[in-house]
């Protein structure tokens, strides 16, 4: 461990992610030379497009049966539900603590958001959750592995058998992570991901979608825009799945382009070995920050292997003037922090409250663990040092503001 003498201000970038790998973009030149950029666009019958090339990988990847790339994870989102056949107005339940695209998917299928509370831990409450499965006998789980933290999937899993709900998982942060040896997006019927730069695979927008179901996986393909191209599917269902569905179900077109998937495929490759990465800097920056007792961490379940892209902590003492006097003394030390307590939201930091098209009710709980609640991505351009130099400077300037 270096030992750095009063750390100085920090100089990188906290949106700065890592260039594509240079065999991605030798691959996305043989795709742009041969002008098929269409996922459905090959040569010859007996070509596989990168498109279907990369669904194959990633299914194997998930050990799921079927995979299928889309234009986006909020995409992937609608897809699921339109999927399972949400109907107008149905009552969709979901983590109050997540991002704006899961409720955003929930109502661009014309569903209504149902927001559950959010533990210390930063995952869905599951008590609350039982109690508005109750209450509005959802038929469908939206559950939003927000930041990475993963909730006791075996306490889903038989909390939505019990109640007979579907489970449409959102991976956006766990691609790459497992539950109880499991890969996280493997528990529920549906599990959505995204390639958005800002996540663990990086084609810019991007997405999938994955489940071992044949009939959801036929409608989704049709969904995305197959043009009765289904049968190029490598990781499609078989022809069968499709007899009953295919006039029934629209076409909402938002494919994957062969273009995104040849940079995406050998990032697959590299997935595992950049989840330690990432988790090697985490590492470094739960050791710094631990110690401190005014700062509070979410614990992560015994069973669960995250991958942190990100951290998040809170320091619940903080009055409003040392809230606005740490986060601006963090920045001028070049840590860039977000705070999810704003009330207006800021960048991707917005919280149930600032989406006004949903009829929630007042979240107790929830408002309390936003209250003091930050975040700091970290993008793989960080080294471990450039960690642990952010990390006592949180440490430091923490300490400063309560004294
Ligand atoms: C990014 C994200 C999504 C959606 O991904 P896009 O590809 O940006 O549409 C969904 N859920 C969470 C929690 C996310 O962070």
């Amino acid at each position: 461990m270096t030992n750095h003498a009063a750390p100085a201000r920090f100089s990188g970038n906290f949106t700065q992610q890592e260039a594509i790998p240079e065999d991605a973009i030798e691959k996305a030149i043989e795709v742009m030379r041969s002008g098929r950029l269409h996922r459905y666009n090959v040569a010859e019958p007996s070509e596989q497009s990168e498109t279907a090339l990369l669904e194959a990988e990633f299914a194997a990847y998930q050990n799921q049966r079927y995979a299928l790339a889309l234009a986006s994870g909020g995409y992937a989102m609608q897809t699921a539900l339109r999927a399972i056949d949400i109907k107008a107005g149905e009552p969709v339940l979901t983590n109050s603590f997540t991002l704006s695209p899961v409720p955003g998917a929930i109502d661009a299928v014309g569903g209504k958001p149902v927001l559950i509370e959010t533990t210390s831990d930063l995952v869905i409450d599951l008590a609350h959750l039982e109690t508005a499965a109750k209450n509005t006998g959802a038929r469908v789980l939206m559950l939003s592995h927000m930041r990475g933290h993963i909730v006791d999937m075996d306490a889903i899993v038989s909390l939505t058998k019990k109640y007979n709900i579907k489970l449409i998982e959102d991976c956006a942060h766990t691609m790459g992570a497992t539950f109880d040896g499991i890969k996280s997006g493997c528990h529920g019927d549906i599990a959505c991901f995204s390639t958005q730069t800002y996540k663990h695979m990086n084609s810019g927008e991007g997405g999938f979608l994955t489940t071992n179901d044949d009939t959801l996986m036929a409608r989704s393909i049709v969904l995305s825009g197959s043009y009765m191209l289904y049968g190029r599917h490598e990781a499609g269902p078989p022809a069968e799945a499709f007899e009953k569905i295919r006039l029934q179900t629209p076409n909402c077109s938002g494919r994957m382009d062969n273009l995104r998937a040849a940079i995406l495929r050998p990032q697959l490759q590299a997935l595992d070995k950049n989840c330690a990465r990432w988790n090697e800097r985490f590492d470094r920056i739960r050791e710094t920050l631990e110690p401190c007792n005014t700062i509070a961490l979410a614990q992560p379940h015994v069973k669960a292997r995250e991958v942190s892209s990100s951290f998040q902590f809170s320091i619940p003492q903080f009055t409003d003037t040392q809230n606005e006097q740490f986060l601006a003394q963090c920045l001028e030390r070049g840590v860039e922090l977000k705070w999810f307590g704003a009330n207006d939201p800021v960048a991707y930091t917005s919280r149930y409250e600032s989406w006004k098209y949903i009829e929630a009710e007042n979240l107790e709980q929830t408002n309390q663990v936003l209250h003091r609640l930050y975040d700091c991505r970290i993008p793989l351009t960080f080294s471990v040092d450039d960690c642990e130099q952010i990390a006592q400077i949180i440490v430091e300037v923490a300490g400063s503001t309560m004294n």
